[in-house]
């Protein structure tokens, strides 16, 4: 038997490595400086393991370490990002991309822009969840000055041709904004080859702290300009102002080495726990059917549809096994997901599960979690 409860909900957060824990707690008891101080040994040792996190994050992303900007996280990255790049872009014209099924802290800069009188494009999903390079094509105004479009969704598990929307807004001299939250730490992303202009991650979700993230911001060809959206001291080459987070940096740096090295092995063994989880659900379960795209999805992203059923019910007789619906992003939300919806489930969009696997899941929990799932969706199809 598997030790209980078994945790699934690993697209809303990780657990945090043991060795990122251990790499941090220093940073709490004796190097407690501020990075920003230069005039004593706390802050010169502060300000080197913050240089030595700066490096792992950027190699795991195939970046130059200049071009990481610590943030508090991946929704401070997307509002940075956005809103940053359309504040240096002042005229009322300038007009922004995105999609109906992004993170909330996407669409929500997206509605303070058109709050504040930009235009903004909203591209709609095939039933896979992803857009149609057609239809960004069809978008795209003289005026258009950033498209952002997330790698890897965190619902339903799509992955979005990135390479190829990026080569749409090279040519166009286009800036591409990617949420890469998702994919990071779970499959290789290099920004030596992609076309990716900023790039939003954060460590919570790749088994690091929460409360750290980075937003990538390219240095040449092209160039990014950025206003900041944090007025302060000028930290973070004057693009986020704030003391920063150590100890936190010190965890995602931590976390991204152990990724980096860890990485071919740990996707493949992702990949591996998803199918069994997919194959073992829809082969053994009636009524069941996989959201989201069938082969271009997050290594350990698996959202299962059980026909005639309510998801909350389901969770609520699996007290053994943390799920969720959907999103934890927008907690206060009611209803169905933007995701789901969007992608025209109708009603399945209550009877949908998401499930998602980590470095720390086992075979053993994703045979038993099958198994449980068969008998509880048959006892509650009965009674109905
Ligand atoms: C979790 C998540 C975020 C938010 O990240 P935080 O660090 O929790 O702010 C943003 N985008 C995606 C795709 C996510 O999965």
């Amino acid at each position: 038997m598997p030790t209980f409860p078994i945790y699934l909900d690993n697209n809303a957060t990780t657990r945090t490595d043991p060795r990122v824990v251990d790499a941090m707690l220093p940073y709490f008891s004796e190097i407690y400086g501020n990075a920003a101080s230069q005039s004593h040994s706390f802050g010169w040792a502060a300000a080197e393991a913050v240089s030595t996190a700066r490096t792992q994050v950027a190699a795991l992303i195939g970046a130059d370490p200049r071009e990481i900007v610590w943030t508090s996280g991946a929704t401070e990255s997307n509002n940075l990002a956005i809103k940053g790049v359309l504040d240096a872009f002042p005229s009322a014209e300038s007009h922004f991309i995105t999609a109906v099924t992004e993170h909330q802290a996407v669409l929500d800069s997206a509605r303070h822009l058109e709050r504040s009188g930009r235009c903004v494009t909203y591209l709609g999903v095939d039933t896979n969840g992803q857009i149609s390079l057609s239809d960004l094509v069809a978008a795209f105004k003289p005026e258009t000055v950033l498209v952002s479009l997330m790698m890897g969704n965190n619902e339903i598990g799509t992955l979005q041709p990135v390479a190829e929307i990026g080569a749409l807004c090279r040519e166009r001299g286009v800036l591409f904004h990617s949420d890469a939250t998702q994919c990071i730490g779970k499959m290789p992303v290099s920004l030596e080859t992609l076309p990716i202009d900023l790039m939003s991650l954060t460590a919570h979700k790749m088994h690091g702290p929460k409360g750290v993230g980075a937003l990538y911001v390219r240095r040449r060809a092209p160039r990014v300009r950025l206003s900041a959206q944090m007025d302060g001291g000028g930290h973070e080459r004057g693009m986020r102002s704030g003391t920063l987070n150590v100890s936190g940096i010190v965890g995602f740096g931590k976390a991204a080495q152990i990724s980096q090295e860890e990485l071919v092995e740990e996707q493949a063994k992702l990949i591996f726990l998803r199918d069994r989880l997919i194959n073992g659900l829809l082969g053994s379960v009636e009524g069941t059917r996989l959201n989201g795209h069938p082969t271009e999805r997050l290594p350990n992203n698996a959202n299962i549809a059980f026909e005639g059923l309510e998801a909350d019910a389901l969770i609520a007789s699996l007290p053994e096994v943390a799920l969720s619906t959907g999103s934890a992003c927008s907690s206060e939300a009611i209803g169905p997901s933007h995701v789901l919806s969007a992608i025209g489930l109708g009603k399945l969009a209550n009877s949908s599960v998401r499930f998602g696997v980590s470095r720390y899941t086992t075979e053993e929990e994703v045979d038993w979690v099958v198994g449980k799932v068969g008998e509880i969706v048959s006892r509650l199809r009965r009674l109905k």
